[in-house]
């Protein structure tokens, strides 16, 4: 058999383990240290936020943030449907209520018109929403002017779930810096990975210090263990940090890479009627194309998703449906949602491509003749 091509693998640059020796050298096996003050400091400097905490996981990173805006047991929460269920198991985590809002067909992402429906429809049941966590699916920027000024006009706070954004700009400005919160992940499949974690970023300096004194267990200033809140055990390990040091020398040649392979994919279905492209809208959007996606309309091309998802699959080489919107997983079936079909007919019809950079000339290859069949 050949070997499997992956959607989205690890993929070192080279300097990880430097890092990760040093906290050897220096005894620093612990939830703190050099490496992790260092991969704050780099995601500071990268996404020109003011600080950040780097975490356990992305999902995290999500909770505290909920926990940060002091959203209570009863309380609802609005959450884009289309993306992962990470964004949104949290809000159960506090006890609060998602209310899942559909997409917009240009970026996939929350569409304007139904989050400001939901707003207006909830408050008038007298249940005004607490937070918005908003999604940047695939790296592609949502429509942030539009939905800040909604989330401004009735002044709810915005957590944007940048977990595949990291890398996307939207008129030039890093995601996650939109909001109150941003959230990072470093999962192994992501653009970078620390093999797992995650991070908390905000302009809010008081709340990421609040947030890295709630992920070490809330101790307060005393001599013996005193507690007056909370906490939790959500630090990043100094020896994943000394992983995501490394990566980070390399994030913006991934994102040239990622967005190489999505160039690659759109000129071979370029005489292909009926296959679309998550592309940018305009040039306020810049995705790092962390996993190259189409919708195939069956009627246009004679061929289902399936079809070509079984083909790859046939010869070892992974694809994916695109994500299951959360109000149609059974686990939510019964929350309040405001959708019009859009993401569910994306789930219908969209396959993730594989997208990984460690991709050689061969793999490539591969992947063209499978594609030849169809194209
Ligand atoms: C990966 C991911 C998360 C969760 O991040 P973890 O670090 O795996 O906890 C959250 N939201 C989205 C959209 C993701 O893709």
């Amino acid at each position: 058999m050949n070997k499997r091509i992956y959607l989205s693998s690890p993929n070192m640059g080279g300097e990880e383990q430097k890092y990760v020796n040093l906290a050897f050298e220096e005894n620093w096996v612990a939830p703190l240290g050099p490496n992790v003050n260092g991969f704050e400091e780099d995601l500071k400097e990268y996404l020109k936020v003011a600080d950040a905490s780097v975490l356990s996981a992305g999902t995290a990173a999500i909770h505290l943030s909920l926990v940060l805006l002091g959203i209570n047991a009863g309380d609802s929460v609005l959450c884009s449907s289309f993306t992962f269920s990470a964004s949104a198991n949290p809000i159960t985590y506090v006890g609060a209520n998602p209310i899942f809002v559909d997409s917009e067909a240009e970026t996939w992402n929350m569409s304007p018109d139904l989050l400001e429906e939901a707003i207006v429809e909830e408050t008038k049941k007298n249940n005004k929403p607490k937070a918005i966590i908003l999604v940047h699916l695939y790296g592609m920027p949502a429509n942030m002017d539009e939905l800040m000024a909604i989330a401004n006009k009735y002044d709810i706070p915005v957590i944007e779930d940048a977990a595949e954004a990291l890398g996307s700009k939207y008129k030039g400005q890093a995601l996650g810096t939109f909001g109150k919160f941003g959230i990072l992940s470093f999962n192994g499949n992501k653009i970078i990975t620390t093999s797992g974690g995650g991070a908390l970023v905000s302009n809010d300096y008081e709340a990421i210090k609040k947030s890295r004194f709630l992920a070490t267990q809330a101790r307060d200033n005393a001599p013996h263990y005193q507690h007056s809140h909370i906490g939790f055990n959500y630090r990043m390990s100094n020896i994943v940090a000394g992983i995501g040091r490394g990566q980070m020398k390399v994030l913006d040649k991934r994102v040239s890479q990622k967005r190489a392979i999505y160039e690659w994919y759109k000129e071979l279905f370029s005489s292909v009627k009926g296959v679309r492209f998550l592309d940018e809208p305009n040039s306020d959007f810049y995705s790092n194309q962390w996993l190259t996606s189409i919708v195939i309309e069956e009627s246009v091309t004679g061929f289902s998703r399936e079809d070509l998802r079984l083909a790859l699959e046939e010869e070892n080489i992974e694809a994916r449906p695109l994500w299951k919107p959360m109000h149609l997983q059974p686990i939510f079936e019964d929350c309040v949602k405001y959708v019009d079909g859009t993401s569910g007919k994306l789930f219908k019809d969209g396959l993730c491509l594989p997208s990984d950079t460690n991709m050689t000339t061969d793999d490539k290859q591969r992947i063209v003749s499978v594609l030849k069949k169809f194209i």
